[in-house]
């Protein structure tokens, strides 16, 4: 039977035009969404089970274990969140404050920045749903949506029509890539690449700012200034323009202070948004909601006198410093994404993974604890990348608890 529309959770654009066929309350097909989607949809190749000391043992065995690790330990951190819905992460903000822990995700040290900077109101953005119906120029920065996001360019940001961009891509929309290498993305975007070297990007910054002030621009490498000139002429006629500003820009940028002076002067002329290119589906809801309680995306101590907020706290601090004495990982895999030192480290701790699917993670921890697949077993609410909330649907039927039920669950054992 086909069932749907769903969302898919195989990344922050949360594509809401799923749809399913099951049978025995298993999903044989899955249609609309991309390969990176149907793979999310369809399941874990390698399902967690409940484990200690890599003994399988019953759900209960594992919470309680979790629960006493947690209790005992003087410093625990509480890391990950992407891959968990809004209810979760309210309960792990929670569970946090009752155990006087340091609580931190991935936008730490990738697109936190940006989203902090969108949350105080720096940045100016809008929704994908305006990209697709206005947007006249995309420029495409340090991201390439062709692979991290398959759907970006069809459902929003360059093929299709919007209702004052009738003549789509073909004549409507201008679409420019500036990287430091021709991605997928692009190769699409034809002589609107613009090639810089790492750590180029402040640099380009400020010679497209030049170009920008009818000045001749000038760069240290090899850019033919008539070509930034003419990047500059087309940004400024643009009606609607938007960055999508990828992992690339934000690793090269020491701070934001650059592309802010070039948000604003873009502003002069035009109308100009930034959306960040976020990952994993609700990475953008769980600063969302840390900032809605603590006025922090991220990096949070609850103190037993006060909350407080820093570098010193995010996850690579801590374990550098080795101030963590016990960690609870869910929906995250850190150990595949930091660096390997750090990683080297954290797997020293304690760990306790929540997640549905086996990663590097879970094989390194002392309890494992498996949940169901948000947005698939369970249902819930997220953040997409441009903001907006989306309500998730459950597709299937099952018998694991959902990332939130454990949670309550190992609160209530403390
Ligand atoms: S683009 Fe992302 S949200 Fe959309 S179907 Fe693919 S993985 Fe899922």
């Amino acid at each position: 039977m086909y069932k749907g529309p769903f969302v898919c959770t195989g990344c922050a654009l949360l594509c809401d035009d799923i749809a399913a066929e099951i049978q025995d309350n298993r999903i044989i097909r899955v249609d609309t969404a991309c390969r990176k989607g149907v793979s999310r949809i369809k399941g874990c190749s390698s399902p967690m089970s409940c484990m200690v000391n890599g003994k399988a043992v019953d759900i209960d065995t594992a919470i309680k274990e979790a629960a006493m690790i947690l209790k005992s330990s003087k410093h625990p951190l509480i890391f990950g969140h992407g891959n968990c819905t809004l209810e979760t992460q309210k309960k792990t903000i929670e569970l946090a404050r009752k155990i006087y822990a340091h609580i931190d995700d991935t936008s730490s040290f990738c697109q936190g920045p940006l989203i902090e900077a969108i949350l105080n109101e720096k940045l100016p953005t809008c929704t994908l749903e305006e990209v697709r119906h206005k947007a006249d120029v995309v420029i495409f920065w340090g991201a390439d949506p062709s692979n991290s996001h398959p759907r970006h360019l069809s459902m929003y940001s360059y093929f299709p029509r919007g209702k004052e961009r009738q003549r789509g891509w073909e004549e409507d929309r201008t679409a420019i890539t500036i990287d430091i290498r021709k991605s997928d993305t692009a190769a699409l975007c034809g002589d609107k690449f613009y090639e810089i070297p790492i750590n180029g990007d402040s640099e380009f910054i400020n010679a497209l700012f030049s170009a920008l002030s009818n000045k001749v621009p000038k760069t240290s490498f090899n850019m033919d200034p008539k070509k930034i000139l003419e990047l500059a002429n087309i940004l400024k006629k643009s009606d609607f323009g938007v960055i999508f500003a990828g992992l690339g820009m934000v690793y090269s940028l020491d701070s934001l202070e650059p592309l802010l002076r070039l948000i604003n002067k873009l502003n002069e002329t035009s109308k100009f948004y930034l959306i960040p290119m976020v990952g994993q589906y609700n990475m953008r809801g769980f600063d969302h909601t840390l900032f809605k309680e603590t006025g922090y995306i991220n990096r949070v101590y609850f103190g037993r006198e006060k909350i407080e907020h820093g570098p010193q706290h995010s996850i690579i601090e801590l374990i550098n410093n080795n101030v963590v004495d016990a960690a609870l990982i869910i929906g995250s895999d850190p150990l595949a994404s930091l660096p390997g030192e750090i990683a080297k480290k954290l797997a020293n701790v304690p760990l306790i993974t929540i997640d549905p699917c086996n990663n590097l993670t879970s094989q390194r921890s002392k309890v494992t604890i498996s949940s169901a697949l948000s947005g698939v077993e369970c249902a819930g609410t997220a953040i997409r990348m441009d903001g907006v909330e989306v309500t998730l649907k459950q597709i299937i039927e099952t018998d694991r608890f959902s990332d939130e039920q454990i949670i309550k669950q190992i609160m209530g054992k403390i």
